[in-house]
């Protein structure tokens, strides 16, 4: 997978280099291009953002830098193209698995009061959001989804049963986990648990789940 990001802080993305980002970068396993839009802006101060039209608080990211910038970066409009919106579509995991597959994603960030409609009329694909709150910036949301993605992409994640059993992955929310040691400040871990017994821990896991989710996300069961 390849993805290109369009920001104004590509610095901010080096926040990838560590963790599974970062092993996932070393292995091969994507590649991951950042690309300053300042650098495409025409003006002679590379000015990037301007005051809106009709008026209201805050700047806007200006068309040109970030329309030159698409174009020399995917001129074949091979990658879908995202950007990072609180307006968007919300993102989810069935979401993630789906951009998964994609072998070329564009990820434009948005700063200060967003971007200028025209721009996104004419080369974006779709509006994407990681939830009902704003953020200064669309560098954040545009890690929490490269991160989320990069789980599905083969070979990442150590062990490829990780995914299957997480939360979201079914219509439930993941059980509790418990590791060593076996009494950790004179809490023991749930007996079921040192069992042995599969059947009775795939039970107790089910019941944990369905427990977890009616009191924290109800409207999951809802949906189903
Ligand atoms: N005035 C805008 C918010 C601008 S926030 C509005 O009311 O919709 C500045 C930038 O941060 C946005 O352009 C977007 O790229 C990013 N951003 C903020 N919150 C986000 C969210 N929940 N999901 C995705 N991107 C977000």
């Amino acid at each position: 997978m390849k993805i290109d990001v369009l920001t104004l802080f590509p610095e901010m993305f080096d926040a990838l280099n560590a963790s599974l980002a970062g092993k996932a970068r070393e292995k091969g396993l994507y590649s991951l291009n950042c690309h300053n839009i300042r650098d495409y802006s025409a003006d002679k101060h590379k000015k990037c953002d301007d005051t809106p039209f009709g008026g209201g608080a805050g700047m806007v990211m200006t068309p040109q830098p970030i329309h030159d910038c698409i174009a020399a970066v995917d001129p074949e409009h091979k990658s879908l193209r995202i950007f990072m919106s609180p307006r968007g579509r919300v993102l989810n995991q069935s979401l993630v698995k789906e951009l998964s597959e994609k072998d070329n994603l564009l990820i434009l960030c948005g700063h200060y009061e967003g971007v200028d409609q025209r721009v996104l009329d004419m080369d974006i694909d779709m509006e994407l959001s990681i939830g009902d709150y704003v953020l200064s910036g669309g560098e954040i949301p545009a890690m929490a989804l490269i991160d989320s993605v990069l789980r599905y992409v083969p070979d990442v994640l150590g062990n490829c049963e990780s995914t299957v059993d997480e939360s979201f992955s079914q219509p439930l929310l993941e059980y509790p986990q418990y590791t060593r040691p076996q009494n950790f400040l004179g809490v023991e871990v749930p007996e079921v648990l040192i069992s042995g017994h599969h059947a009775n821990i795939k039970k107790w896991r089910h019941e944990k789940s369905l427990e977890i989710t009616r009191k924290n996300r109800p409207d999951l069961l809802e949906d189903k």
